[in-house]
């Protein structure tokens, strides 16, 4: 496996495919040139593992596989980290789909009701996404909003065997730095909810979104999307939270000057 993936990774990257990810992830073009070299291996490897699927109609081509994976991809670079283990198909709808929930509203009555969904990531092996969902992220992205950053963020949080809002932290490290990188992680992770959430209960705005005040799970997925789309606000306006991003994927996006205007022209 280890060799196969070596060898994925050096071949030629397909020009097509650069020019893919050149019109679709702004990103790309301020990365230092080896970076780009290792995201467009890892997105080698990415595209030779996984499997897509459409699904409502939707034919996958070439466009969607490999804009959701140098997404995808881009929270792998610089990590000693696996390709999204447990991950064997993304799921592509052609817009925002309807899924039939049950809720329990009390006394062993249920409520039925329509959910529309922009994406989901499956503990079992998928992501789901809806591809024009992922082009909003794509066309604004300095948004904060970004589908396939979120729903990767879940999937890396799940590499642990748990949805708690903490991926793996110090993997390979020994167990008693392990351990201090979740108590450092759990505090100012906590820290950042609850503010949120306090936030968000007084109406107040943050450079993160509201949604992100739901759980500790949402929160580290939407401090994900707010990292790689608005990180000089977020270094500025939470600079602990930025800081263990940083520390966490091992990346510095401010200090690369990402910084976009809300909406895009493309
Ligand atoms: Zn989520």
């Amino acid at each position: 496996m280890a060799l196969r993936r070596k060898r994925l990774r050096s071949a030629p990257f397909p020009p097509e495919w650069r020019r893919i990810v050149e019109s679709h992830c702004l990103f790309y073009e301020r990365l230092p040139k080896p970076d780009r070299r290792e995201l467009e291996g890892h997105i080698q490897v990415f595209l030779a593992e996984k499997k897509f699927e459409g699904c409502g109609g939707l034919e996958v081509n070439e466009e969607m596989k490999v804009c959701i994976a140098a997404h995808a991809c881009l929270l792998l670079l610089h990590r000693k980290t696996d390709y999204y283990p447990d991950l064997k198909t993304v799921l592509v709808y052609p817009t925002a789909y309807v899924v039939p929930t049950t809720r329990h509203i009390g006394s062993g009555v249920f409520e039925e009701s329509q959910q529309t969904r922009a994406g989901e990531s499956w503990r079992e092996g998928a992501v789901v996404l809806a591809w024009d969902a992922v082009l909003t992220g794509v066309r604004n992205p300095g948004s904060g909003y970004n589908v396939v950053f979120h729903e990767f963020a879940h999937q890396l949080d799940y590499e642990d065997g748990q949805a708690d809002g903490a991926p793996l932290l110090g993997h390979g490290e020994p167990l008693i730095e392990q351990k201090r990188h979740y108590a450092e992680w759990s505090r100012i992770m906590k820290t950042e909810f609850e503010q949120l959430r306090a936030r968000v209960n007084l109406g107040q705005h943050s450079v993160l979104s509201d949604y992100g005040a739901t759980s500790p799970v949402e929160f580290f997925a939407v401090a994900t999307e707010c990292f790689f789309s608005k990180p000089v606000e977020m270094r500025q306006a939470h600079p602990e939270l930025y800081e263990q991003m940083k520390w966490h994927y091992q990346q510095d996006p401010a200090q690369l000057g990402w910084h976009w205007p809300k909406t895009s022209v493309q």
